[in-house]
């Protein structure tokens, strides 16, 4: 199935000193060895959070019972989905989120102000966009199978348990400022880290021609 479309990438690049969530630890690339040094190759250490940048978030990240990330059906994060636009410029609404009307095992990314603003300093950003709980609540009454947000967090604790606790898998940290709105086609993936609690990932995605067919 080719197609000329090119695929748009929606993940943020890793690298040290990039912003990281307050308490968690910082993301560190050092070089140990380096062919411009006179090694035979170059190579690197690489020390960072699970949740650094785009990543996705296992239940067990809050759940004490939940799965780790390496048991991840592969389609929670690869196939058909919809980037939607959210306006509101504090958080991501009840009513707001509903005009979009979430469908059952839908994969939905939420394209906020966050895009645009949170990505371009290596500052953490407090007042990002995040999920309310009321909006949280509407995915898991939907029965989405995947939600995407644009900054480290999709919300609240109580937003992490209602999502995770649903069976709704997370990616976070995506960066969807080239994002087209309506249907894509996703293909995200996180490393596969035995009962990892959440893994750093390459996201992907193109808008998808009706042309094409479903
Ligand atoms: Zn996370």
């Amino acid at each position: 199935m080719s197609s000329d479309v090119s695929w748009i990438d929606i993940s943020v690049t890793l690298r040290s000193g990039m912003v990281h969530w307050p308490d968690d630890p910082p993301v560190s690339i050092v070089r140990v060895r380096d062919v411009a040094h006179g090694d035979p190759a170059t190579l690197a250490s690489l020390s960072l959070g699970s949740h650094s940048g785009t990543h996705i978030d296992a239940p067990l990240h809050f759940l004490a019972d939940g799965v780790g990330i390496d048991s991840m059906p592969l389609d929670a994060t690869v196939g058909r989905a919809r980037v939607v636009d959210i306006v509101d410029p504090v958080t991501v609404t009840r009513d707001e989120l509903a005009r979009h009307d979430p469908r059952p095992d839908e994969r939905i990314l939420l394209r906020t102000q966050n895009s645009s603003r949170v990505w371009g300093t290596d500052r953490f950003v407090p007042d990002f966009v995040s999920v309310s709980t009321a909006a949280a609540r509407l995915l898991v009454e939907r029965r989405v199978r995947t939600v995407g947000v644009d900054y480290l967090s999709v919300g609240s604790h109580e937003v992490h348990r209602l999502l995770l606790g649903a069976g709704i898998w997370i990616i976070e940290g995506l960066d969807l400022a080239r994002a087209p709105v309506g249907e894509v086609e996703l293909v995200c993936l996180p490393l596969r880290i035995a009962n990892g609690d959440g893994g750093p990932a390459r996201a992907i995605l193109r808008p998808v021609h009706e042309r094409n067919g479903r």
